[in-house]
């Protein structure tokens, strides 16, 4: 009996490794924010006339020749019929974060790696059915195509998500190592950029499996220090932990006015439009707010913040929008005013248990919100005041402040 206990002790499982990357990433995001543009080349980048360079293209640009870095003007000789359009940044990073808080939504375990993609540790047995829930999931919210790799390490998570492109996932396990990683190019690996892909070309070294059996002491005189990790690499093993990003400690949200306003009617429209964004974002985290801080910056660009702490943590828009209001009723005649921010924080994880059942009025029309905006970007939404027109009007709340 206390034979086999060992055993089973020695046995330990790691956890699985997940790479989720969007692909063609704020190509993508233009096809869904404009259908019309969908099935198209798509072409983001620089003005050709600036001598801009191709940022992102979409697979039908792929399929012409349209690559990223490629000058524009170049682009526009491949790919005439091309849809070509300026890097939208703003649009982008907000897509960002809903594409990271529902991979969030999976695991605490999670490192960013850019703006469109994140390694996750998930537990063992969950690698392969997370792959396919965040991908239905990140379709179904966002309509995005994002491809998963799936494996025990970084490098081969990673080299599996790329051979899952577009739209797709696959696993690469060790034991896959001499049939499906050792044919590749060496360019797979990390590290490996066009000067050391062309050295290594030099000695008859092309593919993973060259590399692998290419004596480490050759090897450390011709890369120095790079080597020895390379040839770790090249026989799958991997030993980085995941840099896991620090957790949400707030949210916040503020605009610039185009020109300065002294209307208080304009200001209440701008915190309602920064409260309902807030609202959204704490929602898709799945966290609630205990303080909300309101910035008021004036003309002269003096700066000044007022917090308040709520008695509940919220995650309404109408709750957020009051306590804003509430921050901002004594400042009422403090015009003109050029700027005006929203911060949630004293942030709290809440797991919604009945999502349906029981919800009240203002929830399930939120959900419905959500949803939309998610799709199709906040300009499709109805402004919330519509929704409710009590709190409008009425900014102090019912005994909910401290
Ligand atoms: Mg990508």
């Amino acid at each position: 009996m206390g034979k086999r206990i060992g055993v089973l002790k020695k046995k330990r499982k790691f956890k699985k490794i997940l790479l989720c990357d969007l692909d063609a990433f704020y190509a993508s995001v233009e096809q869904v924010d404009n259908p019309v543009y969908r099935g198209k080349p798509v072409i983001i980048g620089g003005r050709p006339e600036a001598r801009g360079v191709v940022s992102t293209c979409s697979y039908e640009a792929r399929a012409l020749g349209v690559r990223s870095a490629l000058p524009m003007a170049k682009a526009m000789r491949l790919c005439p019929e091309g849809i070509f359009l300026p890097v939208n940044m703003n649009r982008y990073k907000e897509i960002s974060r809903h594409v990271m808080a529902i991979l969030g939504s999976y695991t605490p375990e999670m490192e960013r790696v850019s703006i469109d993609e994140a390694y996750l540790a998930v537990s063992p047995g969950e690698g392969e059915q997370t792959a396919i829930a965040i991908r239905e999931k990140i379709r179904h919210e966002l309509g995005l195509p994002v491809s998963v790799g799936v494996s025990s390490n970084k490098l081969l998570a990673k080299i599996a998500c790329e051979l899952a492109k577009p739209d797709g996932w696959s696993t690469l396990w060790k034991e896959d190592v001499k049939t499906r990683l050792w044919p590749l190019s060496i360019r797979f690996l990390p590290g490996i950029g066009p000067v050391t892909e062309k050295k290594l070309n030099r000695l008859g070294v092309k593919t993973i499996g060259e590399l692998a059996v290419f004596p480490l002491d050759s090897l450390q005189h011709l890369l120095g220090k790079t080597a020895l990790n390379l040839h770790k690499y090249s026989k799958g093993e991997d030993d980085r932990n995941l840099e896991t990003t620090p957790s949400l400690k707030s949210i916040s949200e503020e605009t610039t006015f185009a020109r300065d306003i002294k209307d208080s009617k304009e200001m209440k429209a701008a915190l309602m439009e920064l409260a309902e964004g807030i609202g959204y974002r704490l929602r898709l985290q799945k966290m609630k707010a205990r303080t909300i801080s309101l910035k008021l910056r004036f003309s002269d660009f003096r700066t000044i913040t007022r917090t308040i702490s709520l008695t509940e943590a919220t995650d309404k828009d109408s709750m957020i929008f009051q306590s804003a209001c509430r921050l901002f009723l004594p400042l009422a005649d403090t015009f003109p005013w050029r700027l005006v921010g929203i911060r949630a924080s004293g942030l709290e994880n809440f797991t919604q248990l009945s999502l349906n059942r029981g919800e009240d009025k203002e929830k399930s029309v939120t959900r419905v919100q959500d949803e939309l905006r998610t799709r199709f970007g906040k300009e499709v939404l109805y402004r919330a005041q519509r929704l409710f027109p009590d709190s409008n009007d009425n900014p102090s709340s019912k005994n909910s402040f401290s």
